[in-house]
């Protein structure tokens, strides 16, 4: 049994540890967060939840079609956003009539995005193969066998998690960039260092609203009559009404995601400015200037894949190591799925 060491447990790394598990492999996963699911994960709060990363998925590959449909209990976890038909709006609020939504369908995990992945994960917690609170520092050689590979973790010298056959990065090229500058000369010195000098990655600011108040009014007398929408506004990108999905709290909420060129220029503003901005953008564009009961804001540094490295995933037989996640294909929930499956395929 070949031991497999997976560094994230977003949809890649968990996708991948799913499938190497059931071919036979031992694998440990490792992430720096307390919970699976990576840019899908949810907010709570106490006026209801937050998607506070991927809004909802498409399925156009069969491979992820098949999963959604035979893992386990998954059914139960996904459901259609049937509200969606996203409105473009132009950079004041109007919706552009000469725009047609998608009518591709919009999926979503109950009772938040976090739910699909966690679901996943859930095999591999419930037999103790995957560490949280876990944040890689870098690969070495393990000390008592040079050809096996061990994880030293940050913040915990002491702590090294060793005798694994071969490592898998399922994490943003960026960080992945990090891990492999940190680890021994012999993976610093590897092509998949110089594969992400190919790839590039945007922030996004997002802020999460909700309107208590809003509850007390009649359906349709607040805000606008769309539940998402896309705007071409500098600073305001993408806007969705948390509550029109389905299992979700009725509070009237709405997560905003800024545009990436704006959240690049205002990576190091504080919080309480980028919700003001953005506060102010968000009324501009939906009509609703009542002063939310609870506001929260998210900085993502690595949220969007802006250019992909073009290939599904990349693993290096002399060193036993590779690279996984969405920025290989692209920046959908269905491209880091993709790209696990296919570097856990291409080892059975
Ligand atoms: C704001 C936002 C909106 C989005 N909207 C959509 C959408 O509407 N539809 C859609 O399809 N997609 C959307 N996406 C993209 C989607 O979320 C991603 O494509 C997908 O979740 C990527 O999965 P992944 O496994 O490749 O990476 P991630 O989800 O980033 O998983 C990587 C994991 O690695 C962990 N990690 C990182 N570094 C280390 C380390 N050194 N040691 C240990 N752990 C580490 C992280 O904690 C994380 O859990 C959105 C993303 C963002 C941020």
């Amino acid at each position: 049994m070949k031991k497999i060491a997976i560094i994230g447990a977003g949809m890649a790394g968990i996708t991948a540890a799913r499938t190497l598990k059931q071919a036979g492999f031992h694998v440990s996963v490792f992430d720096k967060s307390t919970h699976a699911s990576g840019r899908m994960s949810g907010l709570s709060t106490p006026l209801g939840s937050f998607d506070q990363g991927a809004q909802y998925f498409t399925v156009r590959d069969p491979r992820f079609l098949k999963a959604l449909e035979e893992v386990p209990g998954t059914v139960k976890v996904v459901r259609a956003w049937g509200s969606t038909a996203v409105r473009v709006l132009d950079a004041r609020g109007r919706v552009l009539e000469a725009s047609h939504p998608s009518q591709e369908p919009h999926f979503v995990a109950q009772p938040s995005m976090g739910a699909l992945v966690e679901h996943w994960a859930q095999p591999l917690m419930d037999d103790g193969q995957i560490h949280f609170d876990a944040q890689v520092h870098s690969i070495q050689k393990d000390q008592s066998n040079p050809k096996l590979w061990q994880l030293r973790l940050e913040n915990q010298s002491d702590s090294a998690h060793s005798g694994f056959d071969g490592v898998i990065l399922a994490i943003p090229a960026p960080q992945a960039q990090k891990v492999i500058d940190n680890s021994t000369p012999s993976v610093y010195e590897s092509q998949l260092r110089q594969s992400f000098k190919q790839v590039e990655m945007g922030p996004c600011w997002t802020l999460m609203v909700a309107f208590a108040q809003a509850s007390q009014l009649k359906v349709g007398n607040f805000g606008p009559q769309w539940n998402a929408a896309k705007s071409t506004n500098h600073r305001i990108a993408w806007l969705s009404r948390e509550s029109s999905k389905p299992s979700r709290s009725r509070v009237e909420r709405w997560t905003i995601q800024a545009s990436t060129e704006w959240s690049q220029e205002h990576l190091g503003d504080d919080h309480d400015r980028i919700q003001a901005k953005m506060l102010k953008a968000f009324a501009e564009l939906s009509g609703i200037y009542a002063q939310p009961s609870q506001a929260n804001v998210k900085l993502w540094q690595y949220a969007k894949t802006l250019k992909p490295l073009g290939v599904t995933h990349q693993w290096d037989e002399k060193l036993n190591i590779g690279t996984c996640g969405d920025w290989h294909l692209g920046h959908r929930v269905e491209n880091a799925f993709v790209s696990g499956l296919s570097l856990a395929l291409s080892l059975v």
